[in-house]
């Protein structure tokens, strides 16, 4: 009997902590998001950062530079052009410089503003605003999108929501056309996309059934993405969003909810002297939640969803105007300043990162201003002789490769430097097209007599002979055999 009841009371406690625990779904369909529209402060910021970035990006591929696109990743020829520097596949290490840099600095950023980039700067931010302004101009505000939904189909829904998804399918358009501008010439690509018929009558295209591929796919992700997912994409898909947590610390600015100001929330009018009512300043009208882009409650505390948009802020401050009561109970704030009032802005891990930043953009500044289109590589032959003796000559033997990485071709000349009167065999210079990587074997040798030691520096100076301004210059060593000591 004791231990039937003993199982019962498990039971009930069971069903009791499962009651406290929220079930998620992995698999449910997300509830719809009806955002609030809101003009403010971080609103406007978010509109003067996310417009120059659209701009650039829509104009960069119309820019002509020497008479070829700006930017273009000329694929076919393994050239990628970004403004007056062209960059070959042996730059890659560059790319993936630029890559650790971009990481890096927004690492540093996070530290001290949380994930701004998320909410202010990321193409999936900022065409998700675009494609939510569309949706308010042609559906009208949060309540008439609701009220719009629930109603049944009729002309004003239909008509409404295509030129609703019309517009969204031609931003599609011309954000994937534009992508894929940056790869094929965007005329090229525009005029080649518009179908015509061909000599036996079949409609054709005049771009490359790949080129016309990625711009549909593009069309089609940009559409879903902005249109469809939006938050999903950051909540789930987004690997950024999920190691960013381990950037906070107690000093991170992010937006808060303050407690200590705000609790006990609940409704009041203007006039009421609600602190004789114990309640805070939160008057509970889930602005914040309404105007929030992934639908959480700051007011829970910080979580990992929040992109640091500050949409909740500018909700929050307007209310705050309304009931005439002091800004700021959603603020950008740290941990630290909701508990002791005050927030360390130097800290060391935010000095480590700026530090690492900085030694990293100064390295790639200078690797790339000082970088000419000619690049130099000297390989000492190594077999199993070290030096080769032909009578009263020693002699080394090297593979230099030349990569002539300008747009032009160019006849190459090579001289040696060095201590000893070193000569270059069977060599005469040698014309290395655009792009070319020439590898070519070299047999240096010397009088024995000459050389009193056993390795010796030696320098290979390889010079375009139109323009002796590209050149490149490579050291290695010259080996001989041991040299006798004097008594
Ligand atoms: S909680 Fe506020 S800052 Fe965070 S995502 Fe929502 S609106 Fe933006
Ligand atoms: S907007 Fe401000 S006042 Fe309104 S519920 Fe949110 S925190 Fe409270």
């Amino acid at each position: 009997m004791s231990e039937q009841r003993s199982s019962e009371e498990k039971n009930a406690d069971n069903k009791a902590s499962d009651q406290s625990i929220r079930y998620v779904n992995l698999y449910e369909t997300p509830d719809k998001i009806y955002t609030r529209r809101i003009t403010g402060f971080f609103q406007n910021i978010r509109r003067y950062t996310g417009l120059p970035l659209i701009a650039a990006y829509l104009l960069l591929p119309w820019l002509v530079i020497d008479g070829r696109p700006a930017v273009l990743f000329d694929l076919p020829a393994r050239k990628f052009h970004v403004l007056w520097m062209t960059f070959w596949p042996q730059d890659f290490m560059l790319l993936a410089w630029l890559l650790i840099i971009s990481a890096f600095s927004l690492f540093t950023v996070t530290v001290l503003l949380g994930r701004v980039w998320c909410g202010f700067t990321c193409p999936q931010t900022v065409w998700t605003m675009m494609f939510m302004s569309v949706e308010h101009i042609v559906e009208g505000d949060r309540n008439k999108r609701i009220k719009l939904d629930r109603q049944g189909w009729t002309f004003e829904k239909i008509s409404k929501k295509t030129v609703k998804h019309s517009l969204w399918i031609l931003i599609g358009f011309i954000t994937g056309a534009t992508f894929i501008g940056y790869f094929v010439p965007i005329r090229e690509l525009l005029a080649g996309l518009i179908p015509f018929r061909n000599d036996l009558g079949m409609l054709q295209i005049g771009v490359s059934p790949v080129a016309a591929f990625w711009t549909l796919f593009f069309t089609t992700m940009t559409y879903l993405n902005a249109g469809w997912m939006r938050e999903q994409v950051c909540k789930y898909m987004c690997p950024y969003a999920r190691f960013q947590s381990v950037m906070y610390d107690s000093d991170t600015l992010a937006v808060h909810y303050d407690p200590k100001r705000g609790e006990r929330r609940g409704t009041r009018k203007p006039t009421d002297d609600y602190k004789a009512k114990g309640l805070g300043d939160c008057i509970d009208c889930s602005w914040c939640v309404q105007v929030c882009p992934v639908d959480i409650d700051i007011r829970d505390g910080l979580q990992y969803d929040c992109i640091n948009c500050g949409l909740c802020v500018d909700a929050c401050n307007a209310v705050m105007d309304k009931m005439k009561y002091p800004r700021g109970l959603i603020r950008f704030t740290s941990e630290d300043e909701l508990k002791t009032g005050k927030t360390r802005f130097i800290r060391p891990r935010l000095f480590g990162y700026s530090f690492a930043v900085l030694a990293m953009i100064s390295a790639f500044s200078y690797v790339l201003l000082s970088r000419t289109a000619l690049s130099v590589d000297v390989i000492r032959d190594r077999g199993a002789r070290l030096y080769r003796i032909a009578g009263d000559q020693v002699q080394n033997v090297y593979t230099i490769k030349i990569n002539n990485m300008d747009d032009e071709p160019h006849e190459y000349s090579i001289e040696l430097d060095g201590k000893y009167p070193f000569e270059l065999r069977n060599y005469r210079p040698m014309r290395i097209e655009a792009g070319e990587v020439f590898t070519l074997p070299l047999r240096i040798s010397i009088p024995r007599s000459e050389l009193n030691t056993e390795k010796a520096k030696l320098k290979f100076i390889v010079t375009a002979q139109d323009d002796p301004e590209l050149q490149a210059v490579e050291t290695t060593n010259f080996i001989g055999p041991a040299v006798k000591k004097r008594r």
